[in-house]
């Protein structure tokens, strides 16, 4: 029996028929787009962590553009993010013409090295270039740790723009995700832990004249009148069709997100000792939007033996972003990120959902246990 790495199907049968009806209800009224469902989304995706304000968007990418946009972030600019994400973070930055700068991240929890950040910082002054943005990313789920970054941001007068791509629903500190930084972006794209029936994300912020901001450049630099355009914007509206699915799907997302937590804590607790199993900062509630291990052994062999065992493998991600063709043209930390590219060749991520059946769990564990023997 094969084991699905992302299972939608159990959740769209969870469900039942409440998402057709959605859909249905937007047939009906034919405000396809920015239609009422659109408002509704945001101010349940605000409340949901906490945020002062939530802008549906088109996609996680476009939640990073907004607000880059919106603090006339361009040429001359430095930006920082960390080797070891999906490119997306970095393109935001590439695309508004500021300077992507690579960090090196932590071997434990992924995620950005502050160390690593403060080297960049001081040899992108040195470079001439101005530290504008921090924008670090809650890679597989877990948040940075805040406590550490926040301040260096601030010591720096950078603008905090959260890759959230991959962590909505989770906390630091028992702050939600979403609360508490200038910026955060989240992607609701399918597989993500909060996933509509296409492209779409959301920005974050507390900040009410910044959320005029962001709406008009999310329509064309709208101003007042619909025919009016006071600045350079995109087009990056939310479907009224994505708003309704998400709207169904936030109904059991505090469940799902326990639901998650559980598969991962079954896994570490089975596969501890026999793997490098993920860790976890004690501040932190993760997301789990992948449960990742480490090995040092033959990686494609220890996928190939885990495949045959019926139990999919992913692998997020094998290439460090500053060694991908498009983007070599950019500067690294001046360390270089040695962490980056050791984790790309020893990482693979397991299937995780909420709708993993113990039995299934347990054919997941027995394969890796096998192939690590
Ligand atoms: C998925 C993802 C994005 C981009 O989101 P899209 O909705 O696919 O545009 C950005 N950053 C990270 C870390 C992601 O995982």
């Amino acid at each position: 029996m094969s084991i699905p790495f992302i299972d939608l199907a159990a959740q769209q049968k969870r469900l039942g028929r409440s998402i057709h009806d959605a859909i249905e209800k937007i047939l009906d009224h034919g405000a396809y787009v920015m239609g009422p469902e659109v408002r509704e989304v945001e101010k349940q995706l605000a409340e949901f962590c906490g945020a002062k304000h939530a802008l549906g968007c088109s996609s996680g990418t476009d939640a990073l553009i907004l607000p880059l946009m919106v603090e006339n972030v361009g040429p001359g600019d430095a930006v920082f993010v960390p080797a070891f994400t999906f490119v997306a973070t970095a393109e935001a930055a590439a695309l508004v013409g500021a300077t992507p700068v690579f960090v090196d991240v932590l071997p434990d929890t992924f995620n950005m090295d502050p160390e690593s950040l403060k080297d960049a910082i001081a040899q992108a002054k040195k470079d001439g270039l101005t530290p504008k943005v921090l924008m670090p990313v809650d890679l597989f789920g877990q948040p940075v740790d805040w406590d550490i970054l926040l301040p260096i941001a601030k010591e720096e007068n950078m603008i905090v723009i959260s890759d959230a791509a991959q962590s909505f629903g989770s906390s630091w500190n028992g702050k939600m995700t979403g609360s508490f930084t200038d910026y955060t972006a989240t992607s609701f794209f399918p597989a993500k832990p909060l996933g509509c029936y296409g492209d779409g994300g959301a920005v974050f912020t507390n900040d009410s004249d910044k959320l005029e901001l962001l709406e008009s450049i999310r329509v064309h630099g709208q101003g007042g009148d619909r025919y009016e355009n006071v600045r350079i914007g995109i087009n990056g509206r939310l479907d009224s069709i994505q708003a309704a699915v998400l709207i169904q799907k936030l109904s059991i997302f505090a469940d799902e997100l326990t639901a998650r937590d559980r598969v991962a804590k079954t896994y570490s607790d089975a596969l501890a000792g026999v793997a490098d199993v993920p860790f976890v900062r004690e501040e932190a509630f993760s997301a789990w939007a992948q449960y990742t291990l480490k090995t040092d052994k033959n990686r494609d062999e220890v996928i190939a033996k885990i495949k045959e065992q019926d139990v999919p493998v992913a692998v997020y991600y094998p290439i460090p972003l500053s060694h991908q063709k498009g983007y070599t043209q950019y500067p690294s930390a001046p360390k270089g990120i040695p962490v980056c590219e050791k984790l790309a060749a020893q990482v693979f991520s397991l299937p995780m959902h909420p709708y993993l059946t113990d039995e299934h769990q347990g054919q997941v564990i027995d394969a890796v246990k096998k192939a690590l023997a």
